[in-house]
């Protein structure tokens, strides 16, 4: 993992919904640290912040409040939300009121959107220089954000920037720098246009920016993001776009995102799928959860893939088991089912509490301490009740998180689990004697 790219930060929200810092860490000496004090400046870049878009009309207010709320809920540290027509710009105080996370306004095409939603007290707006680029517009919305001290994220995006009326125009920025990389005839467009936009908002005393620069191509993602990050000192806000199904886009966005926040690059991230919204935040977070780049909420669940050894149902008990730990675990325990104890052990080191089955049966382990054998149909119950147990206790201080206190002493395998020992015995008639050895 690289050390994060240090920024200037923008601040998206207020007193009410809470302020989230994006990006940071800007040397005080740079020029566009001027006018920030070392408290807004940060001595080092805000945890990277998850994001997503609501899928529902925004003038349907009910509807959108309540999508903002479970998001929310969820983990989301902004909800965008788009405004196509004033009737979305008209139902956005009201959202405001009713919602407690910061909000971005979606703009593309028309700027008069952008200065209602200013007006309506939207926490950041988005703007597309593929669709909005008469320059006094874009004045209009920047002097409206300056006064209302509003974050404006500029976003590219390969879809909407290609010049499709000025050829010549277009052919000029393919012939530029970037002519020996694979994506050069696309990074050059997004470049320029980044360039060409920036500079209205430099030549208005206009510093809190964000940019965005998004492909349906994860390759493309990480090459023009990794050229952004060296160019421009504003906080990334990461993206795959048009990312498809989860099943598929989770892969795309994974590989894109994963890459460039490893390499330090990113402030804030979205996960887009052709899917309820929900699942953007769950697998941002756990992007993040992963890359150790925000405190996991909630238990990690290590689960093994089974294999000619099992002998429960371990695929519907990894469901059932993420499903309660998802809804009643609050601290971040690790969690382990495991099919049997032939690589259980190796493979739950560390897990506060774990499960090894095989014969019908669960043995439960909490830190390490055998503590109860019970059939299959009560392993669920009985890994939850040790589960809540085990939190209560590190809630009180009773206990510590990743404290074990002796090592896992694994039931006999050929004794009581009995779990595929049939094959692990007539390996040993015909001398294999590596009982770990197993399909991982
Ligand atoms: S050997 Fe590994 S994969 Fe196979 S059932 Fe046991 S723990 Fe699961």
């Amino acid at each position: 993992m690289q050390t994060r790219r240090t920024t200037r930060p923008i601040r998206i929200g207020n007193d009410r919904t809470g302020i989230v810092r994006v990006g940071g860490g800007l040397d005080p000496a740079h020029d566009l640290a001027a006018g920030l004090t070392p408290e807004q400046l940060g001595s080092a870049p805000a945890p990277v912040s998850v994001q997503t878009m609501t899928a529902g009309y925004t003038w349907d207010i009910d509807k959108c409040v309540a999508e903002i709320h479970k998001l929310h809920t969820a983990g989301a540290d902004i909800v965008r939300v788009a405004v196509p027509e004033k009737k979305d710009t008209l139902a956005l105080k009201e959202i405001l009121a009713q919602t407690s996370v910061p909000i971005v306004a979606d703009v593309h095409f028309h700027f008069q959107r952008a200065l209602e939603a200013v007006e309506a007290g939207v926490h950041k707006i988005r703007l597309n220089p593929g669709n909005i680029n008469d320059r006094a517009q874009v004045e209009d919305v920047i002097r409206a954000c300056k006064d209302a001290g509003v974050p404006i994220r500029v976003g590219v995006n390969e879809g909407s920037i290609i010049e499709r009326r000025d050829k010549q125009k277009r052919a000029k920025e393919l012939g530029a720098v970037f002519s020996d990389q694979k994506h050069g005839y696309m990074m050059a467009i997004m470049i320029a246009k980044l360039e060409e936009y920036l500079d209205i908002f430099y030549e208005n005393d206009f510093f809190d920016i964000a940019i965005s620069a998004k492909s349906m191509d994860a390759t493309v993602v990480i090459d023009a993001y990794t050229e952004i990050a060296k160019r421009f000192p504003h906080p990334l806000h990461l993206g795959v776009t048009h990312a498809g199904p989860k099943e598929t886009g989770c892969i795309r966005s994974v590989v894109a995102l994963g890459t460039l926040l490893a390499n330090g690059i990113g402030d804030t991230i979205r996960i887009s799928y052709a899917n309820d919204p929900i699942y953007e935040v769950q697998d941002g977070l756990e992007l993040l959860y992963t890359l150790g780049l925000r405190e996991r909420k909630g238990a990690e669940l290590i689960a093994c893939p089974t294999c000619g050894r099992i002998q429960v149902d371990l695929f519907t008990l990894v469901q059932d088991v993420h499903k309660k730990l998802g809804d009643d675990i609050r601290v971040p325990m690790k969690v382990a089912v495991m099919g049997c104890v032939v690589n259980g052990p190796g493979e739950a080191e560390g897990a506060d509490v774990a499960v090894f089955a095989g014969d019908r049966k669960g043995i439960i382990y909490v830190q390490g301490e055998r503590v109860a054998t019970v059939p299959e149909a009560e392993i669920l119950d009985r890994l939850l009740a040790e589960c809540l147990a085990f939190q209560a206790r590190v809630e009180s201080g009773a206990a510590k998180l990743g404290e074990k206190k002796v090592d896992i002493v694994p039931p006999d395998p050929l004794g009581e689990l009995g779990s595929g020992w049939e094959k692990m015995a007539a390996e040993r008639i015909h001398g294999a004697t590596d009982l770990t050895i197993g399909r991982t």
